[in-house]
């Protein structure tokens, strides 16, 4: 047994990385120490080891970075929603029925679409498009004539053609409303085409969201018309005769609401809203909820950005009973209800998975610390430190080695310090530093001054990703997304890090991370070990991340692996579907180049030089051999 492993189990390595409590059923720990998959709630005796499917992946010559995508957990997720509305109805004797649709914002890939799609036949699931092209696709996938088609966003006249254009072929097709103009133009439209559209309005809300998006709601909102915009719309409508069409409520109040609380308060104005609109004379059938389903990234089961403090089953139950209070109060019928959950529905089906290529430590590398005759007293006091640290004195060691330190770094710039002695001391300095921590890791209790040490200490490691690719909301809001070892789960990490990404940027890092009590800036990671790859998953990106991110320094799409289970299968699954990601030359035609005109200048190049003598002609047709060859590889590192 290797060392690390006695005093580790699998049950620390739980705490420390919090696989269950963000994996929503779907990722925990095998006992070998890999991370595994449950990708079907019907079929929990199916486990995917993760390692497996990376070792198939190398065997069939992909190169990581790579996006795994589990098809099945996809189908799980829409079948949970659909099915928790179903029962929480059945339990409350609910009257209306349920009819969700998926955000296409929230991952646009064909084959994510299509899954959902398919997984959502049997409920009637249906599509949100929120822009043209979205509603393009929509309208080309959702071909289930009884799921519906909810059209949000701004709208053109186009837009508004397109989706009258899906009304005309049987589809059910409701056109929210969020701004009063978009009104008149489609009553227009409809009566010259001849067509009786489904028309929602979304309502701007008074009750704030919380979290992140909480902009998305109240009085300076985005989107939506306000109590008098919409009685001005009720009036309208009944001028044109088309008071029936109007038969969708709508709000949204944010996404990844953090707090049950919002939801209580928005469905509670949401439903008296409702039904005055419905003593109006309002035909409306449907309440759409909008989206905000959060999804627990932290496992902290908390209102931190990163998490909420409900489950599904809860939120449910929350809609469903509190439009049945309010209606049975109000004595109106209940209304059919809408959910347009996009990051709870696609969040857990697909990972980053990429190789750590090296480490930055602090300390940098080790210079020799011998002693010299005259050396500087600051050089020598500080070798007297770093050879005295003990349990007893470690407190006063550190302050007596940062003060050491100051006044080595003031020597240096006053000349005082040569280069040598200066690497000197820092070396023996990160030494001492070092053996402090040592002391301090023995330790049950760290006051607040000395927990720096270990941040201090904390190592980079280097990633072969980009964060602004694969990650982009962890670049621009701070998200926390779980980063777990792929193996070694059962070997104690003794590191602790950050990560950086393999951008020219010094915002391509990740220092956020699930911690011991919430979060925390550094992680524990093992030890790189010279002879053996090290994978590392970055978890929850189905969910807007897939999909958002862009170029930075020509780093492009991401190799991709469609898992799908298989129950024969020795190991569970067979990958059905590789899609490349972005090769060089694919990134640079997006940016104007035309490959072949920059193979053709490097190639007259180097016929110049072979002219000169300078370049053998074997040799020439070697480089723009491998020129052409970097041109069609990928754009990541090939380590
Ligand atoms: C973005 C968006 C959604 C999706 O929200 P999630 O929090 O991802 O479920 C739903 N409805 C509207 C109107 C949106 O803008």
């Amino acid at each position: 047994m290797n060392l690390e492993t006695k005093n580790w189990s699998i049950e620390d390595a739980e705490k420390t990385y919090r696989v269950k409590r963000w994996g929503n059923g779907y990722f925990d720990i095998a006992d070998n120490g890999d991370l595994q998959v449950t990708p079907r709630f019907d079929e929990p005796n199916i486990k995917i080891n993760m390692k497996h499917v990376i070792d198939e992946m190398i065997e069939q010559g992909i190169e990581f970075p790579a996006v795994i995508r589990f098809h099945d957990i996809l189908r799980s997720q829409v079948s949970l929603l659909n099915q928790t509305f179903r029962t929480k109805i059945e339990e409350a004797n609910y009257q209306g029925q349920y009819q969700g649709v998926f955000p296409v914002k929230v991952n646009q890939m064909r084959e994510v679409i299509e899954e959902i799609v398919q997984a959502g036949k049997r409920f009637n699931y249906g599509l949100e498009a929120g822009s043209k092209p979205e509603l393009i696709a929509a309208l080309a996938y959702n071909t289930n004539k009884k799921a519906l088609t909810i059209l949000n966003g701004y709208k053109d006249e186009e837009y508004l053609r397109l989706a009258l254009l899906g009304t005309k072929i049987g589809r059910k097709i409701v056109i929210v409303i969020e701004k009063y103009s978009e009104l008149v133009m489609l009553a227009k439209l409809a009566q010259q085409l001849n067509v009786q559209p489904m028309i929602g309005i979304r309502t701007k809300m008074m009750v704030k969201g919380r979290g992140k998006w909480e902009s998305s709601s109240g009085e300076r909102a985005k989107f939506g018309l306000s109590i008098s915009e919409m009685l001005n719309a009720v009036n309208l409508l009944k001028q044109e005769n088309m008071l029936p069409c109007l038969q969708l409520l709508h709000f949204h109040i944010g996404s990844q609401l953090t707090d049950i609380r919002a939801i209580k308060e928005a469905v509670q104005e949401a439903s008296l809203i409702y039904t005055k609109l419905y003593h109006m004379d309002v035909p409306l059938k449907y309440v759409d909820v909008g989206g905000g389903l959060a999804v627990d990234y932290d496992g902290t089961q908390s209102t931190s950005d990163s998490s909420c403090n409900y489950g599904l089953e809860e939120y449910v139950a929350d809609i469903v009973n509190g439009f049945k209070q309010t209606c049975d109060l109000e004595g109106v019928p209940h209304p059919n209800l809408v959910s347009e959950s996009g990051r709870s529905i696609t969040a857990h089906h697909s990972c980053v998975v990429t190789k750590v290529i090296g480490e930055i430590h602090p300390g940098g590398a080790q210079y020799a610390t011998d002693k010299v005759d005259e050396e500087h007293f600051i050089v020598s006091n500080m070798r007297f430190y770093q050879s005295d640290i003990t349990a007893d004195n470690y407190q006063e060691s550190y302050n007596d080695i940062s003060q050491l330190k100051e006044q080595a770094v003031q020597a240096f710039k006053l000349g005082i310090l040569s280069l040598e002695e200066m690497a000197k001391t820092e070396t023996l300095y990160w030494q001492a530093l070092e053996q402090i921590n040592e002391e301090l890791s023995k330790l049950e209790f760290i006051s607040e001054e000395l927990k720096e040490i270990p941040e201090k200490l904390s190592s980079q490691y280097l990633a072969n990703f980009s964060i602004f690719q694969s990650a982009a909301d962890s670049w621009a809001i701070d998200q926390v997304l779980p980063i777990v070892p792929i193996s070694r789960l059962n070997e104690k990490p003794t590191k602790r890090c950050t990560f950086v990404d393999i951008t020219c940027d010094s915002d391509g890092k990740i220092d956020n991370f699930i911690g011991e009590e919430s979060t925390a800036n550094y992680i524990p990671m093992h030890k790189l070990d010279s002879g053996e790859d090290y994978y590392i998953g970055m978890f929850l990106t189905g969910a807007y991340q897939d999909v958002m991110g862009d170029m930075h320094n020509l780093f492009g799409r991401l190799n991709e692996a469609h898992i799908v289970s298989y129950d024969d299968d020795p190991n569970d699954f067979y990958i059905e579907e590789i899609v490349k990601g972005t090769s060089v030359d694919g990134v640079l035609s997006t940016m104007q180049y035309t490959p072949a005109i920059l193979a053709q200048a490097i190639k007259k190049e180097i016929d110049k030089e072979i002219v000169r003598g300078k370049i053998k002609p074997r040799e020439g047709v070697q480089l723009i051999d491998f020129y052409e060859e970097c041109l069609q590889g990928y754009t990541y590192l090939k380590i």
